[in-house]
């Protein structure tokens, strides 16, 4: 590559850079002025005025009228466009499938929900997947800019393949890239589903996490952390980073599919809290559950106050803050969060998690970290999935305006 060339492809990437900022900014203000996004990417006020208006053109973003800043002043708002485009985000889990057209502003519009049987080869449900996706293209209001997807982990992002699912069978020999992703002209992102739903957080939560460290722990039928550092999802060498329900939490613990014993997800996911309700039935302990029983029906005997139950919820929560404890000093994290269907339990589990943490680690570094639920009552790795397409969207933007400039 010669000098011109090689400073014409900085200058390419100065400008991708700037036009990312520019967008992750808006939405992260809901509405601003250009003065705003200035003073806040420290970019000049003319570049500002160029990207926006590039943007706008593209119908990326709007213009709102005139509203209130600082001191009073009035200016030109703008805001990201809500009706031009569309994402479609897809979720994963052991028992089914749930893809949606998503706005935006992480709003689903409309969702499919599709159960997996046993009967059904991973193939079949593939085609059923690329199906159900072909049809929300079709019938979406406005253009889908982008798909993406939360699958269970370990999912190696580098070939594309998850390398296990307790409790599931064949998806390992699946290569999600090239049997599905590459399948689709336009972009389509897989992310793991703790990494989804910490985007989902990031993307549309409650708390405000811009530069923050910070962990999303999706502790469901299987249990993985979304590590964010400094804004930025954390992936490790194999894109297995965050796989912390195969960390070891007692060492000549109970075996796992993995191959290790002792595993945290044999112990803290809603699977190990009903195992532990079905020996203590199967002990004789009085339950009101029946002897076939789902961790929904589980989690309602919680909330009715069935004392094996609790104790169950709340053994599965003391493991989890164990696993916790762990991860504050391997990460040093501003921010927990706790998601996915343990959470659901209520404040009395989330409190008995805090509670482990806090008696498991020094005083100055429990003060100095939050503890919270999830900012979704539904399903946040479906909703991170949506947040995973902007994400990357907004990461190459200048791929994102191609797409809008299509016929
Ligand atoms: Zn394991």
């Amino acid at each position: 590559m010669t000098k011109t060339e090689r400073s014409a492809k900085n200058l390419e990437e100065v400008k991708e850079l700037n036009l990312m900022r520019v967008l992750k900014l808006t939405h992260k203000m809901g509405v601003c002025s250009r003065s705003q996004l200035a003073a806040m990417s420290g970019l000049k006020q003319s570049t500002i005025t160029n990207i926006v208006n590039r943007l706008i053109e593209y119908g990326v973003v709007r213009e709102t009228g005139s509203f209130e800043g600082k001191k009073g002043r009035r200016s030109i708002g703008i805001t990201l466009e809500t009706e031009k485009y569309r994402v479609i985000g897809v979720r994963l889990t052991r028992t089914n499938f749930l893809a949606g057209i998503f706005s935006i502003d992480g709003r689903p519009e409309q969702i499919v929900t599709n159960q997996i049987g046993g009967s059904e080869s991973v193939e079949e449900i593939l085609e059923q997947i690329e199906r159900t996706i072909r049809g929300l293209i079709r019938c979406a209001p406005h253009k889908v800019v982008a798909i993406g997807m939360a699958v269970p982990g370990p999912y190696l992002m580098n070939s594309g393949r998850v390398l296990l699912i307790t409790g599931a069978r064949n998806w390992e020999k699946v290569n999600f890239k090239k049997q599905l992703a590459e399948k689709f002209s336009i972009p389509f992102y897989i992310e793991h589903d703790a990494n989804a739903g910490a985007l989902a957080e990031w993307w549309y939560g409650k708390h405000r996490l811009e530069e923050k460290t910070y962990l999303y722990i999706a502790a469901g039928s299987g249990i993985g952390a979304g590590i964010i550092i400094n804004g930025q999802v954390f992936h490790g060498s194999l894109g297995i980073a965050g796989e912390i329900g195969h960390m070891t939490i007692r060492c000549d613990g109970k075996p796992c599919a993995c191959g290790n014993r002792g595993c945290l997800e044999r112990y803290a996911s809603s699977t190990a809290i009903c195992e532990e309700i079905t020996q203590r039935m199967e002990r004789g302990e009085a339950c009101s559950l029946h002897r076939e029983f789902t961790f929904a029906q589980a989690r309602e005997a919680y909330r009715n106050g069935d004392a094996v139950v609790r104790d169950a919820f709340l053994q599965g929560a003391r493991y989890l803050g164990i696993g916790i404890a762990s991860m504050l000093y391997t990460y040093n994290p501003d921010i927990v969060i706790v998601g996915d269907e343990t959470a659901l339990a209520g404040e009395e589990y989330l409190e008995q998690v805090r509670r482990t943490v806090r008696e498991r680690v020094l005083p100055e570094v429990y003060q100095a970290t939050e503890i919270y639920s999830c900012s979704f009552p539904q399903d946040p790795a479906f909703i991170g999935a949506a947040a995973l397409a902007l994400e990357e969207s907004f990461q190459q933007p200048s791929k994102l305006l191609s797409i809008l400039a299509e016929e």
